[in-house]
């Protein structure tokens, strides 16, 4: 027998062993087909001494089961669209998974089951001022950093890690992605990405980050993945992964248990946020535009003017955050005035948008300089 054979055996021996151990794994089907890599590090006795063989084989043994384990538990922690629920130890228990397309993932409960809420709903028992620009169909959708404590703060510490030693470092949630639903019927979406870690015992720790959503009328996001071709999140959850591995791959040279870089991780959290909301903020302005030319350029249309002359007290108001100022007509026309009083834009709102930016102080109630000025320069263009 050659040198080379000699060696492909001593490999294929090896093989059969570690396929031998995945075939009765309980969560073989978890890696079935999948492009792994096992890393072994042997140690081979020079003497036949029979005791250091023995020691040598005992090794092998525990750096294939480790490896394994290791693959296995990732898995079994990590699976695409779904959270793993501390509660029953797995991600396919159901409880892992939103049910609705506007739904997003809000952290674990005490005794580590997932849980979901509508974004919107959420957004508001959060007190996000910026929530009236979910229902602003104008405006780019919002994305919003969820820190790691706030998704597992309320965790008893006996559901906490388990055998998959799993992490939630956060999320970034974002939405409404308006996107078409199978008939074509423009539909409200949200998405949530958080960024998981497991590190089952001896071995390295691994990050991946899940993107967990539901499509339009209960159709699952593959679906939707297949319909649409291009989802607007794809570019940035691209880039997201590719930093994530080199955090993992600068972590994972220490074995054991480093410090978790989560410094660095809570800068890619940033750094998504800013890349779904610039996305499609390109599109926004293009919107802008459109409506400005169709308005007529940026002096104020007749309809505005004639909304301004019959505007009693309530219907002119300040936006806070832009520093505009709004005249209210009928129907939930709103113009939007620049401090200098040329026309930002015209937009239709529905009436609950308008209450919920009242009600957030989003919208003020314009002081009567305020709109003596606005007046004066309308009258004087
Ligand atoms: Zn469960």
């Amino acid at each position: 027998m050659g040198r080379d054979q000699r060696m492909r055996q001593a490999l294929e021996l090896l093989l059969t062993e570690l396929r031998t151990r995945i075939d009765r794994h309980p969560w073989a089907h978890l890696i079935a087909d999948r492009n792994e890599r096992v890393a072994l590090e042997l140690a081979l006795p020079l003497t036949d001494h029979e005791g250091q063989m023995l020691q040598a084989v005992a090794k092998i043994d525990r750096e294939l089961q480790q490896a394994l384990e290791s693959i296995l538990a990732h898995r079994a922690a990590f699976q695409p669209g779904k959270v793993f629920c501390l509660r029953c130890g797995r991600a396919d228990c159901g409880h892992g998974a939103p049910v609705d397309a506007r739904h997003v993932f809000t952290g674990l409960s005490p005794t580590g089951q997932p849980r979901f809420a509508d974004l919107g709903q959420w957004l508001l028992e959060r007190q996000d001022p910026r929530v009236d620009q979910l229902y602003d169909e104008s405006a780019p959708p919002l994305a919003c950093v969820v820190s790691a404590e706030e998704l597992t703060g309320s965790l008893l510490p006996s559901f906490r890690d388990g055998a998959t030693g799993f992490r939630l470092h956060g999320e970034v949630v974002a939405g409404w992605f308006r996107l078409p639903d199978p008939r074509g019927r423009p539909s409200a979406l949200a998405v949530s990405l958080p960024i998981i870690s497991s590190q089952p015992r001896g071995s390295r720790r691994r990050f991946g980050l899940n993107v967990l959503g539901a499509g339009p009328a209960g159709e699952s996001l593959e679906h939707l993945y297949d319909r649409l071709g291009a989802i607007p999140w794809t570019g940035p959850v691209r880039w997201a992964q590719s930093v994530l591995d080199q955090i993992e791959r600068s972590s994972g040279r220490r074995r054991g248990s480093g410090p978790l870089p989560q410094r660095r991780i809570e800068g890619l959290l940033g750094g998504l946020a800013r890349r779904l909301q610039r996305g499609e903020r390109a599109r926004q302005r293009r919107t802008v535009h459109a409506q400005q030319r169709h308005i007529e350029g940026d002096r104020p249309t007749r309809m505005a003017l004639a909304d301004l002359a019959r505007a009693g007290e309530e219907d002119l108001l300040f936006d806070r955050r832009r520093k505009t100022l709004i005249v209210l007509g009928e129907r939930g026309r709103a113009h939007v005035f620049s401090p200098a009083g040329r026309l930002v834009t015209s937009v239709r709102y529905a009436p609950a948008a308008i209450e919920r930016k009242r009600q957030l102080g989003i919208w003020l109630k314009a002081s009567p300089r305020q709109v003596e000025v606005l007046r004066r320069t309308l009258a004087a263009d």
